[in-house]
């Protein structure tokens, strides 16, 4: 299972979870959610779950796993 969960469409593309990443692992989808919004992704690989995506995000988009 992925770190983190990332729910797409309720991402509104401000950016402040992937300035605030430690480990640079979050970027922004080349396709559009439901709102016509880029959305967050996760690179699992780069990712130590450290939950600064959790607690930065104003939208709830994350739930961390582990
Ligand atoms: S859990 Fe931490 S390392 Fe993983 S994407 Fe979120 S901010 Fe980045
Ligand atoms: S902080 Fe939340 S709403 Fe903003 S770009 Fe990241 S996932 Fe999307």
């Amino acid at each position: 299972m992925s770190k983190v969960i990332v729910t797409a469409d309720l991402c509104k593309q401000c950016g402040y979870c992937e300035r605030h990443c430690p480990k640079e692992a979050i970027s922004f989808s080349s396709d559009f959610n439901a709102n016509g919004f880029k959305y967050a992704v996760v690179d699992d690989d780069k990712c130590i779950a450290c939950g600064m995506c959790y607690t930065t995000c104003p939208d709830g988009v994350f739930e961390i796993t582990q």
